[in-house]
């Protein structure tokens, strides 16, 4: 609209009109250096804008131009491996001597304009084409095939396809109304993108920490809540699972909880390589980095970038994870401008629609079919972390998740001070997943899964109650069995549920060793127990030589894993004599 200027300026809030026939969360231009906002409250003709920029050196008087069209992204070859802001501009890293911090790039352009991709067609001139459909292919990374979609919403029929090398500003076709197609597509990052349905799950997560794997397992396209109070090891947890969960495009939205947390990631990932594939793990990942001296805005808006990133990849016909680290930094985001804008404020000072925001958030992850021909399923599964103040988990944001999610990874400050990591609190931890985990590692890892699950849990309670017991009575006046179970019961939460995220031979569990360190540990417990039942007293079981094997298992290589299981077992079969 013609003629709209700033009215007020108050932190990252402008107040701007007269801005008629404009919409809510309509993208504007701010100002003669044009910074980008975004309209989140219109009465009348006067909007308040969220500016994304540093709003320092704006005027009242300076000039207000609307877009039209509300916040998107880019999508296209080139996502993978980029490092994005909240609002999908390329971030460059700067390193001096004094440390690592990151500034927006000069380019704003969220995809580079300048790189040409090699375009393979799927589709003939004279075919009918609808949103979703695989126009073609283009080798976005060495061996990862980026499918070139017809955006959702588009159907016509081809009149010209080219084929070739392209840029994501040349077009790739054109149907008979005239329309364009091009390699990538813009989507507005608050809307979920469209699907044909949602399917069920068909395998697990994969994360590579035993812990989650073996207890509190994640469906493909499950939701996890990670709450957990200060130095608990949120990011080191989010961070493992962008290394090595088991996903072919990893999406992580980084919320600068600490510093220079970001600027961490963007030193150690590139160094990173694949455990699965051997190719450096950027390839198949797209960061979101916000850093404290960004607007609340942008941090606000980062998660949706995020998750509209991912869902892209998902409608390929990918496995995407999708990791924040914290949802809490983007809740009080939303306060803050929730705050500005003097709205009532609800629990805690939160906006009353914060339960509603951040259900339809954790809602876009999922498994689904895909629109479009060929047919091809993807899936987003989400696992974010959460920042209750105190390690409080009854306050709103974890309380809201936890209506929504489908596990929940209780981090517990005590583990963390006694320095058992990943300091996950199993009795207030649950999966929503575990039966059909349970029922796929039965197929796919060990017929024995469930009862090595069932049991390890228990024995973990039983030692609980022990423990609580050995305080009043003293560990001297146990039974043997019971002071059995202190002792598998320590090597449980060492050998199993442990894991040193900075031992290169432990950081990354395959399933198959966390499979084997189960059913060791298992066994030891069984004929300990048949030992003891038949009279022999608990000084005679020699535990020492399957503790050394227990030890050499968990940080057994891939592969020595057969050959240390193995001394694993016979160490254990030894233990009477
Ligand atoms: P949070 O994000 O919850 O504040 P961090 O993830 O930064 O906590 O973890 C705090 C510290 O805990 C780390 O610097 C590290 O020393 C330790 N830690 C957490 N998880 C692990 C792990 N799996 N292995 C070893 N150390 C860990
Ligand atoms: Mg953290």
């Amino acid at each position: 609209m013609k003629g709209a200027r700033v009215r007020r300026v108050t932190g990252a809030l402008v107040e701007a009109a007269p801005l008629r026939g404009s919409a809510l969360y309509e993208l504007v231009r701010v100002g003669e250096r044009r910074l980008l906002g975004e309209i989140i409250r219109l009465a009348g003709d006067r909007a308040t804008i969220q500016v994304y920029e540093d709003t320092a050196g704006l005027w009242v008087g300076e000039p207000v131009e609307s877009t039209g069209e509300p916040l998107t992204v880019h999508l296209g070859p080139g996502l993978l491996g980029a490092v994005l802001d909240g609002v999908g501009r390329p971030l460059l890293r700067m390193a001096d001597q004094t440390g690592d911090f990151i500034i927006p790039g000069t380019s704003g352009t969220t995809l580079d304009l300048a790189i040409s991709w090699l375009f393979v067609p799927r589709v003939g001139v004279g075919e009918p084409v609808v949103g979703g459909d695989v126009l073609g292919e283009v080798e976005e990374r060495t061996g990862f095939v980026h499918r070139v979609l017809v955006p959702p919403g588009v159907c016509g029929t081809v009149a010209d396809i080219r084929s070739g090398l392209l840029t994501v500003s040349e077009p790739a076709a054109r149907l008979a109304d005239g329309r364009l197609l091009y390699l990538g597509q813009r989507w507005p990052v608050r809307e979920p993108r469209p699907v044909a349905a949602r399917i069920p799950p068909r395998s697990p997560f994969l994360t590579g920490q035993r812990v989650f794997d073996f207890l509190f397992p994640v469906a493909e396209g499950g939701t996890v809540a990670v709450p957990g109070g200060f130095g608990t090891g949120k990011t080191i947890v989010e961070q493992s699972l962008a290394k090595f969960g088991d996903a072919d495009v990893v999406v992580f939205v980084g919320c600068g909880e600490r510093g220079n947390e970001m600027a961490e990631v963007l030193r150690e990932f590139p160094r990173l390589s694949d455990p699965r594939t051997g190719r450096p793990l950027m390839e198949r990942t797209v960061l979101v980095a916000n850093t404290s001296n960004m607007p609340v805005a942008a941090r606000e808006a980062s998660i949706y970038l995020g998750v509209t990133v991912a869902e892209y990849y998902r409608d390929m016909g990918y496995r995407v994870a999708f990791m924040a680290d914290s949802l809490s930094r983007w809740a009080e985001a939303l306060r803050e401008i929730g705050a500005r804008l003097q709205e009532m404020p609800g629990d805690e000072g939160y906006p009353s629609y914060l339960a509603n925001r951040l259900g339809k958030f954790w809602e876009r992850a999922g498994c689904v079919e895909a629109l479009g021909r060929p047919r091809r399923s993807g899936s987003v599964t989400m696992i974010n972390a959460l920042s209750p103040p105190g390690g409080d988990f009854s306050e709103p944001v974890t309380q809201a998740s936890l209506r929504v999610a489908g596990a929940l990874w209780a981090l517990d400050s005590s583990l963390a001070h006694r320095r058992q990591f990943p300091a996950v609190d199993w009795e207030a931890s649950y999966s929503l997943y575990a039966d059909f985990a349970g029922g796929w590692f039965r197929e796919h890892v060990g017929a024995e899964w469930s009862e090595l699950r069932d049991g390890t849990a228990k024995l973990l309670k039983r030692e609980r109650e022990i423990q609580e017991i050995a305080s009043l009575i003293g560990k001297e006046a146990l039974h043997d069995q019971d002071r059995l179970v202190l002792e598998v019961g320590e090597m449980v939460r060492e050998f199993l549920l442990g894991q040193n995220a900075y031992d290169p031979n432990d950081a990354y569990c395959p399933i198959a060793k966390t499979y084997r360190l189960a059913s060791a540990i298992w066994k030891l417990y069984r004929s300990c127990t048949e030992l003891l039942a038949a009279g022999v007293p608990l000084e005679r079981l020699a535990l020492d030589r399957p503790r050394r094997a227990l030890a050499a298992l968990r940080r057994a290589s891939s592969d020595e894993l057969e050959q240390r299981a193995a001394e694993a077992v016979r160490a254990i079969e030894e233990v009477g004599s």
